[in-house]
């Protein structure tokens, strides 16, 4: 291993390029001096490797003579899967234990061992369950293996997924989330290794609990509840209740699963100048349950971007599906998200029972120009049949089938198709694997089958070849449709010339504020940051909060920055840049945001910032909190 690293330093130290081929064909020629039967050398056990002798070796590590700059060019080299915090963030997925769930929606998985809705085969999943679905064993591991893998970790975004996050008790949501800063505030150790003593210490008690936490175990331990769900003779929440209630050593450690504001805010305060700084918290709920004081607890907690299951606003569509729903809940969930300053991210499904796929493109239309609604970030996703749902007895009795190919395609095509400029569709699968499905899309791909379907699209018409354009709803003389959604335009990895890029406003308006998104554009339209600005409408927000106008979070005469968002590559050289941009993008686009809100007639400006982010906003002159400490404020 030495000889391998040290070969490619060499090659580092002489300039030369060391990307994925040149590596393969180092490991290679190592591989040919092993002996028959000896294991081939890899690239993800070299960094490891660098780290544990950096660690614990250090003569032999200076004897190696790495230079600061040498070392980030070799971290560079050996990072696996780089497009992972290609927008210079890491995420950290983390997965709530087993509870009943307050809706039981005819679609949704019930793995009793797994909060509802998740199924034990996916990655996350199997994560959480190896670590007792203990928040700080979730964080510690995650982060050390991205540091392994030679991922920046100083920027964190953590999602935290698991059934409805709002019917957890609050002294455990509490914890749970102090647990995660608690994680990431101790770190890992300088070789990358999480810290052992504190994981030790929390793994034994959770062993001295009798709770197991290997696959083998987990699936023996459930398995008979499992028949009984999946026979339709105990629902998922009488399950979860036999499993994880009472009479079970989950109960045991539900006494100390516990905290207060107090801890968690202490926590924040380490965070704010820590090594791993929470730079973005994601919270999973669903619209009825989101309330003015649902929002401020999780405001407390260090929330910035809330994912709400919308999947349809169809009310007959919502009920066939036992959805605990309405569009009217859901269009004041969007309100409160908004008024509180939220990144509102929802779940969307076509081909649930009762849908069609004309319907299922109207309903998607509804919410993305309905002003009610208008999410800036959608997760787009087929239903699929998993077995112990509900749906299976539809599917026996014909009243459900799964679209086919070109179905699914025409809908998912005319989605993206009217999907605004300031929307990004984060993803257009589950993570649900194929051996779950009984019926229904298996392609992981659909994403690239719809930007290849829309480009063959807009060639034949384009070409003059089209034939049946009024078949998927365009005119004959439409132009050619063109993709708006952000993720197709993020620049990610892309390096980018920063003083060629425009500042551009998108604004509209919602039923209860004015939105800008101001976005930063090459001459393509490919987006390298943006910034979504809200300017509540004054009467508006009054009805909203009539009768809870002391839950209101911010006062007359303020508007609200969402989200400022600026993709690695452009953010490290508009730090290095000049010109307009020399102030960096983010603080450009701040500007700019403010001089809209002075414009409009605000008094002040707040932000929605991330506990990590905090000193940046410090630093653009977001000096104190509002009187209701949820957000920081600038005086305009
Ligand atoms: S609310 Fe979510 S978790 Fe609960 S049953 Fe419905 S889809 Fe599943």
């Amino acid at each position: 291993m030495e000889s391998i690293l040290l070969e490619i330093l060499e090659k580092l130290r002489a300039g030369e390029r060391v990307d994925e081929r040149a590596l393969k064909a180092v490991l290679h020629a190592h591989d040919k001096l092993l002996a028959p039967g000896e294991k081939h050398f890899s690239k993800k056990a070299l960094l490891p490797f660098y780290l544990r002798v950096k660690e614990r070796e250090p003569e032999r590590w200076r004897a190696w003579g790495v230079t600061p700059e040498l070392e980030r060019a070799l971290v560079r080299a050996l990072r696996m899967k780089p497009r992972r915090t290609a927008s210079g963030v890491a995420t950290i997925t983390v997965i709530t234990k087993p509870w009943p769930c307050s809706s039981n929606c005819l679609y949704c998985p019930c793995d009793v061992r797994m909060p509802k809705s998740y199924l034990a085969d996916e990655p996350a999943c199997q994560r959480a369950e190896r670590a007792c679905f203990d928040p700080y064993l979730q964080v510690s591991a995650r982060l050390q293996a991205l540091t392994q893998m030679g991922h920046p970790t100083d920027k964190v975004e953590l999602i935290v997924l698991g059934g409805t996050w709002s019917d957890y008790p609050r002294a455990y949501q509490i914890w749970f989330v102090a647990e995660l800063f608690r994680a990431l505030n101790d770190g890992v150790a300088a070789d990358g290794t999480a810290l052992a003593e504190a994981c030790r210490e929390r793994r034994s008690a959770y062993e001295r609990a009798g709770i197991v936490s290997t696959e083998e175990a987990c699936a023996e331990r459930a398995a008979a509840a499992q028949r009984a769900v999946t026979a339709g003779a105990l629902s998922y929440n009488e399950a979860v209740r036999e499993l994880y209630g009472a009479q079970s050593g989950w109960a045991d450690v539900a006494a100390w699963q516990c905290a207060d504001l107090e801890v968690l805010l202490a926590r924040h305060r380490v965070n704010e100048t820590a090594r791993h700084r929470v730079v973005g918290l994601v919270i999973e709920t669903r619209p009825d349950l989101i309330t003015p004081e649902s929002l401020t607890l999780m405001r407390r907690l260090g929330c910035t971007k809330v994912q709400m299951g919308v999947q349809s606003l169809d009310p007959r569509v919502l009920a066939t599906n036992r959805r605990a729903t309405t569009p009217a809940e859901i269009g004041r969930a969007f309100a409160l998200l908004r008024a509180f300053g939220f990144k509102i991210h929802v779940h969307f499904m076509a081909n649930l029972l009762g849908a069609s796929p004309e319907a299922d493109k109207r309903d998607y239309a509804r919410l993305v120009t309905d002003p009610a609604y208008l999410p800036d970030e959608v997760k787009l996703y087929p239903c699929a049949l998993v077995d112990g749902t509900g749906l299976v007895a539809h599917w026996c009795d014909g009243s459900w089938r799964p679209y086919t190919e070109d179905e699914l395609m025409d809908v998912l095509v005319a989605d993206v198709l009217a999907t605004p400029a300031y929307v990004r569709i984060s993803r257009m699968i589950r993570d649900i694997s194929s051996g779950d499905i009984m019926a229904g899309n298996k392609k992981t791909n659909l994403r690239q089958m719809v930007e290849a379907r829309i480009e063959k699209d807009a060639e034949r018409q384009t070409s003059g070849r089209e034939t049946q354009p009024a078949a998927r709803g365009l005119p004959r003389t439409a132009p050619v449709p063109r993709v708006q959604e952000i993720r197709e335009r993020e620049i990610s990895l892309a390096e980018v010339d920063v003083s060629a890029l425009e500042l551009a406003d998108v604004a509209y308006e919602t039923d209860v504020s004015r939105e800008h998104f101001l976005q930063w554009v090459t001459s393509e339209g490919r987006i390298a940051g943006f910034l979504r600005l809200s300017l509540p409408r004054e009467r508006a927000m009054r009805a909203l909060f009539e009768g809870a106008a002391d839950l209101r979070p911010q006062r007359a005469g303020e508007a609200m920055i969402r989200e400022v968002h600026v993709y690695g590559a452009a953010a490290r050289i508009s730090a290095t840049g000049s010109g307009v941009q020399h102030l960096g993008l983010g603080r450009a686009l701040v500007e700019r945001a403010c001089e809209i809100a002075r414009a409009a007639g605000c008094e002040r400006v707040n932000v929605i910032s991330s506990v990590g982010t905090r000193g940046y906003y410090r630093g653009l002159g977001f000096e104190r909190f509002s009187p209701e400490g949820l957000y920081q404020q600038r005086d305009l």
